[in-house]
């Protein structure tokens, strides 16, 4: 079975510098794209409201042909038409959600702090020698090809995004094959308060580097920003500054994670994790702080997709399960384990550092998960699998 290689989808991003012109089109874009979103979620939801009627796609896509013959609205056909249409994909796949209470009901996108960015679709754009070029536009994009696309890949959805601190983004998705390798290992892995995981082998993996640094940083331009009088361009300018210190912290924590997570995935055939939905461990206020520091949930989602891309096998225990309190020598479960104690002595006098004891424990109730079957649940099969999961991945 290792031999088998698969295709899977794969979204590689880079940086770009449009022309002013490129970024007035996208400006509009982006705006139009905003607008129909908007307008659709307001319909279906009073259609909803009101009427008890059902407005699904395709009712909001007649709907956006009948907005584009008005007056008031025919600047909408300045730009390329399938970013709206995507808008109202988007829509159905936020409702989908919605009703499958995987989300909350679909919010209005703000013009302050939605992510601005436009889908094409391969009628709306070209792909050619290297070269991409958007619907409406007379010259390609001036990309900054930081790795190779894989050969002879041709892009079946290209995004464009312009992030807070006003950096422009292009993400491509494209196929690319995979071919397992088997690995040796087997790992548990515990969520960590003082190190980002802990790992049964009893590695401890740290936070990226220059992060608490950078933090403080944040924290600087934060309060320069609040100092800064509303409407005036300092302001603005403030606020451009701490956007670019928020964006080098999410970027260096991203790839600190791609990086992690492949090590992990390449080198073990089967990984145990404990489901910890981060809402449930914020509620405990000590722990919010490293939670989100951690960025356990992003962490979470790569090692699934990577996962799964490579045919290894994740396993999720239950939250519940004491991984902290329990010997992983013996068995014993001791009394209680406040998050202060670093480390125990077990009565059989094992001596135990809290994380690594607790990465052992995880991964023995992940094996047993494989041998029978009971007491843990296993890794639900993942329903993300293709597109939607690889719209995670930019940078492998
Ligand atoms: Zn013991």
């Amino acid at each position: 079975m290792w031999a088998v290689s698969r295709t899977v989808k794969r979204a590689f991003k880079y940086r770009f510098y449009p022309t002013l012109e490129q970024a007035a089109e996208l400006a509009r874009t982006f705006g139009c794209v905003r607008l129909v979103y908007n307008m659709a979620l307001h319909a279906r939801t009073e259609a909803w409201t009101l009427r008890r009627e059902g407005v699904g796609y395709n009712a909001t896509s007649a709907l956006l042909t009948g907005w584009k013959k008005t007056e008031e609205l025919a600047f909408l056909n300045e730009v390329s038409c399938v970013p709206l249409q995507q808008a109202l994909r988007h829509l159905q796949v936020a409702f989908t959600n919605f009703w499958a209470k995987r989300a909350g009901y679909p919010s209005f996108k703000s013009k302050k702090r939605s992510r601005r960015s436009a889908e094409y679709t391969t009628s709306a754009f070209r792909f050619r020698d290297g070269e991409l070029t958007l619907a409406k536009m007379s010259q390609p994009l001036n990309i900054v090809w930081s790795r190779p696309l894989p050969a002879g890949a041709s892009p079946s959805t290209v995004t464009v995004s312009q992030d807070a601190a006003g950096r422009w983004f292009v993400s491509l998705l494209c196929n690319d094959t995979i071919t397992p390798v088997p690995a040796p290992g087997t790992v548990g892995i515990d969520a960590g308060l003082t190190h980002l995981l802990t790992l049964s082998t009893g590695e401890k993996v740290t936070n990226p580097r220059h992060e608490r640094a950078d933090r403080q940083r944040l924290a600087r331009a934060q309060r320069d920003l609040a100092r800064k009088e509303k409407g005036s361009a300092n302001r603005a300018k403030a606020r451009l500054k701490a956007a670019r210190v928020h964006a080098r912290i999410a970027d260096r924590r991203r790839d600190h994670l791609h990086k992690l997570t492949t090590r992990l995935v390449r080198e073990n055939q089967t990984l145990v994790i404990e489901d910890l939905t981060v809402s449930n461990m914020v509620k405990n206020r000590s722990l919010a702080r490293a939670i989100s520091d951690a960025g356990w949930r992003q962490f979470r989602t790569m090692l699934e997709y990577k996962a799964d891309w490579h045919g290894r096998n994740l396993i999720t225990v239950d939250r519940w399960f004491p991984s902290s309190k329990l010997c992983s020598t013996c068995g014993a479960l001791a009394d209680r384990m406040p998050l202060n104690v670093r480390s125990w002595t077990c009565r059989c006098g094992s001596v135990h550092d809290r994380d690594v004891n607790a990465a052992r424990n995880i991964l023995a109730a992940g094996l047993a998960v494989t041998a029978c079957g009971d007491g843990v649940r296993p890794q639900r099969e993942s329903s993300r699998t293709g597109r939607s999961s690889a719209k995670q991945e930019t940078r492998g």
